[in-house]
């Protein structure tokens, strides 16, 4: 199918690894040039060049904090005026609510709910005027089941679960969309941590925490970036103009809820 974007501009935000990459991926496949961003350049240029090689699009790269009004000043200073904008940046540590500091809760809620919210400020209004944007934010699971470990999680990407509802209904008549992607478990670097971690506390290989890790899911399998990066840029193409303000969740049947 094709999604009628090629030639559209992206900005996709921590898109040198893991879901941000995978969304970076298929947006490129369909022909959308792209500014991607992440901390590391090493790994940021890497990710470019693979992109390229493999697509010919555009792919500018802005090495630096999404989550600081510095790296935000960047990454729009090499996008201004993207028709698409991917959120995403690293999640909160786990942790019991008791420990949270007044600070960790400040972390949390710039990283994953206000460095959006800045963003899509930044950029729904030339969408507007063009009659078409585009707006993904990568949120979690957590949003719709919370899991007890991840309140900083839970919490602030509820805040912005919540204020993306409202914006959605009032920018749907420019023909801008925002619509939220909700991970359950993906096969990335961060799951790889938090299994490696569950095999040294079980005490058994890391095959055998992966397998077991597994089971609990209906599909039987983790997810994988590129699938997840398929999904976004469905939710990015002409075809996907009907669907506003919604939750997706990716999650192999984890969530156990009839809707
Ligand atoms: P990952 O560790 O594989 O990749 C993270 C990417 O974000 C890297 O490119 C990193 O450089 C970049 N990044 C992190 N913090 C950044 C920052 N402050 N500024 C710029 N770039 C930054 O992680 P992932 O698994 O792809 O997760 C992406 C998001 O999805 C996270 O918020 C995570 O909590 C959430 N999530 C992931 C899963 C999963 O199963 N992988 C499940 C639920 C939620």
């Amino acid at each position: 199918m094709d999604m009628g974007i090629s030639g559209r501009t992206a900005l996709v935000c921590a898109a040198s690894k893991g879901l941000g990459r995978g969304c970076a991926e298929a947006l490129a496949a369909e022909g959308v040039n792209l500014t991607i961003c992440a901390r590391t350049a090493e790994t940021l240029e890497a990710t470019a060049a693979g992109i390229r090689a493999k697509t010919g699009v555009e792919v500018k790269t802005v090495a630096c904090d999404i989550t600081t009004p510095e790296g935000r000043a960047a990454a729009l200073a090499a996008c201004p005026q993207p028709d698409i904008l991917v959120n995403n940046a690293g999640g909160p540590p786990p942790g019991d609510f008791r420990q949270f500091t007044h600070d960790d809760w400040i972390r949390a809620l710039e990283a994953n709910m206000l460095t959006p919210i800045e963003l899509i400020r930044a950029t729904v209004d030339g969408m507007i005027g063009r009659g078409f944007g585009r707006i993904v934010n990568i949120t979690s699971s957590a949003v719709k089941a919370p899991i007890d470990v991840l309140g900083l999680s839970n919490g602030a990407r509820s805040g912005l679960t919540g204020f993306v509802a409202g914006l959605a209904r009032k920018v749907a008549p420019q023909g801008v969309t925002i619509n939220n992607l909700l991970p359950g478990i993906f096969d990335t670097d961060r799951i790889v941590a938090t299994v490696t971690a569950q095999a040294k506390a079980q005490n058994v290989s890391l095959d055998e925490a992966r397998a077991r890790r597994m089971k609990s899911i209906p599909a039987g399998r983790f997810g994988q970036p590129d699938e997840f990066g398929r999904a976004c840029a469905f939710l990015c193409s002409v075809h996907a103009g009907y669907i506003t303000g919604q939750n997706l969740l990716i999650d192999g049947g984890t969530y156990p809820g009839t809707f």
